[in-house]
């Protein structure tokens, strides 16, 4: 990982939040807000959903795919949740941040951590539900997922929540359109930062 030039540097914005709470919705209201901001497209090994489409939402990948990059060292982070795969390319982080772009990255707990720990200033956003009867409300009403699936997302929420003391920044997902502001807020104010501090990504 190299980049000459650490004023340069763009930075990464995560935002994280248990299955349902919303995140999908305020990422792409935030791009809405951000347009010079890029997003990071993870890989998945899950199926698509029937909105979803191949290079815009994700890479939809096989499992031998994926194994064989976590081998190589491709991803940034990755992480197996609710089953399946999911991984940051690593190149297009490096490259992207190299050049000074900012960029959003939706991921996990677990994704959030492991990129904390190799860029430390990145800016960490977790989105909670107004409730956990929202939580399981929205999620069915979505209506993209089994009731199996659903539990098993309720069940991972519990453990997600419990970890929230790692991100810098709260916001309940409760108004669209006041957590949007507040997420909005936060960007800015992270922005426009001098972006010295920003570390070279080391793997
Ligand atoms: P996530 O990406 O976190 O799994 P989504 O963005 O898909 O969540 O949101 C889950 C469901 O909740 C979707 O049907 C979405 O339209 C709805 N939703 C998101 N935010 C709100 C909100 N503030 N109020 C009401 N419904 C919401
Ligand atoms: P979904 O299947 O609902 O799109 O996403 C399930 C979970 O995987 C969400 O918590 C989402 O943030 C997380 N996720 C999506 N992409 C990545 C990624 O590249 N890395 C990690 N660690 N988690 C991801």
């Amino acid at each position: 990982m190299t980049s000459s030039d650490a004023m340069k540097k763009g930075r990464l914005f995560i935002i994280s939040a248990p299955s349902g709470a919303g995140k999908t919705t305020l990422g792409k209201a935030i791009l809405k807000r951000f347009p010079e901001m890029l997003y990071s497209i993870s890989h998945t090994t899950r199926p698509p959903r029937t909105d979803e489409e191949n290079g815009v939402d994700y890479f939809f990948i096989s499992k031998d795919e994926f194994k064989k990059n976590i081998k190589d060292g491709k991803w940034l982070e990755w992480a197996k949740v609710h089953d399946n795969y999911y991984g940051t390319s690593l190149e297009f982080i490096d490259r992207n941040l190299s050049e000074g772009r900012n960029i959003l990255l939706d991921i996990d707990v677990s994704g959030a951590r492991q990129v904390l720990s190799h860029l430390p200033h990145s800016v960490a956003i977790f989105i909670l539900p107004p409730s956990f009867e929202t939580l399981r409300q929205r999620l069915e009403s979505r209506g993209t997922e089994s009731p199996e699936t659903i539990a098993k997302r309720l069940k991972n929420a519990e453990v997600e929540i419990a970890q929230k003391h790692l991100y810098q920044h709260h916001v309940i997902n409760d108004s669209l359109n006041e957590a949007i502001e507040r997420i909005s807020l936060i960007i800015k104010s992270h922005m426009f930062r001098n972006r010295k501090d920003t570390t070279q990504t080391r793997r």
